[in-house]
Order: structure tokens, then sequence, then C-alpha cells
């Protein structure tokens, strides 16, 4: 955060780090006491009232769930609980287990009110997962809540999500190094401002099992981990779409980029295989 002030900007970027908090307390599913953990308790049929941040969280999603034929899909919480046990003990789950995982997932089996601001489930077993669109929707309020501050020359780097304000001072954008495959070199330098970089794939999390590796990416299709070795990089005009759409170009393969770019928010899309590199 650029400012001629050190003291009113620390001040700012600490209530930026409370908003992303907030995020994290409502939305997170690692969180046992969070509002989005609290909801794979819910009754099926019956409406639960949420705040106005995880209604909102979740009807974006859904729309984006819409949108992507769900190749991003909020609700896949049953199978990736599955993919955490998969990783601590390198084993694939049991065919029943992940028939089961699997037909509680879905984002056709909840819906949302908004006179009400709830949300009905309608499968037992059901719960959430925002992993592939909180961070970038937390980095939006961060560096929202930076610029109504007076800081308009910001970045929030929310690891593989980067949202951009007004460039540095003298300068035509941020410097953003995209990495996909190989920590130890960086596949090009992007100069943006006033936008979002994303970048998906399996170079932080995946488990290798039998000599084939699963990215903690899931193939809504199958309920496992992407095997293809396929990362992506989206730039939009705000995080809370490039952050999904990152994940959506690793489910959706190679030729998903003109789809993509048509999104609403959409500016750029590059996919790129682990062949691109040899
Ligand atoms: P990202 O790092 O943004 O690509 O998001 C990956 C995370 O999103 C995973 O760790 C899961 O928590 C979740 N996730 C994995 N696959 C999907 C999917 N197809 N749709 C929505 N969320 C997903
Ligand atoms: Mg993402």
């Amino acid at each position: 955060c650029h400012a001629d002030q050190r003291d009113a900007a620390e001040v700012a970027t600490m209530a930026a780090f409370e908003m992303a908090e907030r995020v994290n307390g409502c939305a997170s599913d690692y969180l046992p006491e969070s509002e989005l953990s609290q909801l794979a308790g819910a009754r099926v049929g019956e409406p639960v009232t949420l705040t106005p941040l995880l209604f909102e969280l979740l009807e974006h999603s859904q729309v984006l769930a819409e949108k992507t034929g769900g190749a991003f899909d909020p609700s896949l919480g049953p199978l990736t609980r599955l993919w955490r046990e998969t990783r601590a003990s390198a084993r694939l789950p049991d065919v029943a287990v992940l028939r089961d995982a699997r037909f509680a997932a879905g984002w056709r089996h909840f819906t949302l009110d908004p006179t009400t601001r709830s949300v009905t489930l309608h499968r037992e077993k059901m719960s959430f997962d925002l992993g592939a669109v909180a961070k970038g929707y937390a980095a939006d309020l961060m560096l929202e809540s930076l610029a109504s501050a007076g800081f308009r020359q910001s970045m929030i780097a929310a690891g593989g999500d980067i949202r951009l304000g007004d460039p540095p001072p003298e300068r035509e954008g941020w410097r953003v190094a995209v990495q996909t495959f190989d920590l130890a070199r960086s596949d090009e330098v992007l100069v943006l401002s006033n936008a979002a970089v994303s970048t998906s794939g399996d170079l932080h999390q995946s488990v290798e099992i039998d000599g084939v590796k699963y990215s903690h990416i899931l193939d809504p299709a199958t309920g496992l981990g992407l095997t293809r070795r396929i990362a992506a990089t989206v730039i939009a005009s705000e995080a809370k779409i490039s952050d999904p759409l990152a994940t959506v170009a690793c489910v959706l393969g190679l030729e998903a980029d003109k789809f993509l770019k048509k999104l609403p928010g959409v500016r750029e899309v590059k996919i790129r295989v682990v062949e691109d590199l040899q």
C-alpha cells in the first residue's frame, strides 16, 4: 500500500486484514464454528437465515456454478473432505464412500431465497467448500476497504489470488510474476492495475498414488482430484471472478479459454499444461 503517511496506512491495512478475518470466520470450512461449517448440520427442507456476507457469497457461487455448468461447485464439501483424507492416507476412497459423497454434493441441491436471506438444503449430508472463491472475495473486500480509506495504490496478495488497485507511484502497473508448475521460475511477468489475477493448479497441493498425481482441484464429474497436469491464470476485473474461474479453467481443460473469456468481468485466460514447459 503506497501512502504518504505510514501511520494512517497501517491503520487502514489493519482494517483490511480484519475484513479478511470476517470472511474467514464466516466462510471457512476448516473452522468447525464458522457459519458455513454450521450449515452442514441444517435439516433438509428447512430454510436457514444467513448473514448478508455468507448469503452474498453463496449467491455469487450459485451463479458461477450455473454459468460454468457445475465445473465450479460450491457444494463439493463431502468430496473435499474425502480428498483431505486421501492426501493424509495416500489411498483413494472406497467406491461406496465416494458414491455417497458424490450423491451429497451438487449445486442444484440447495436453494437461496433473497427475500428471507436464507438457504435451504435438499439433500442429507450436504456441506459447502468455498475454497475456490472466498479468498478472491476477501481480497476484493480488502482492496475496497483500503480504497475507501483513501489508499488506492494498493495490492492484496492472497496466495494465488492477487487484487490490484491503482498503479504504484510513477509506474504503469503492478508487476505480477506468474508461477505454474515450478516454484523456481516464473512463466511470465504481468503488469496490471485495477484488476485481479488468479492462478490455479497443482503446484502447492497434490497427492501421488501409484504414480498418479491428484490435484486438490476436483473434477465434479468424478469426485476425485484432477490427474491432468494443468494450470490456469485468469485476469479479471475482480478476484471473486478470477479466483473461481482459474479453478474452472483447470477442470474444463485447454479449450475452455474461449468460453471463459466471454464471461462478464473476464479479461484474459491462459491455460497451460505441463508439456508447455518442455
Ligand atoms: P483454488 O486454489 O482457487 O484453485 O481452489 C481450490 C480449492 O477449491 C480446493 O482446495 C477445494 O477446496 C475447492 N475446490 C476444488 N475443486 C473445486 C471445484 N471444481 N469447484 C469448486 N471448488 C473446488
Ligand atoms: Mg481459485
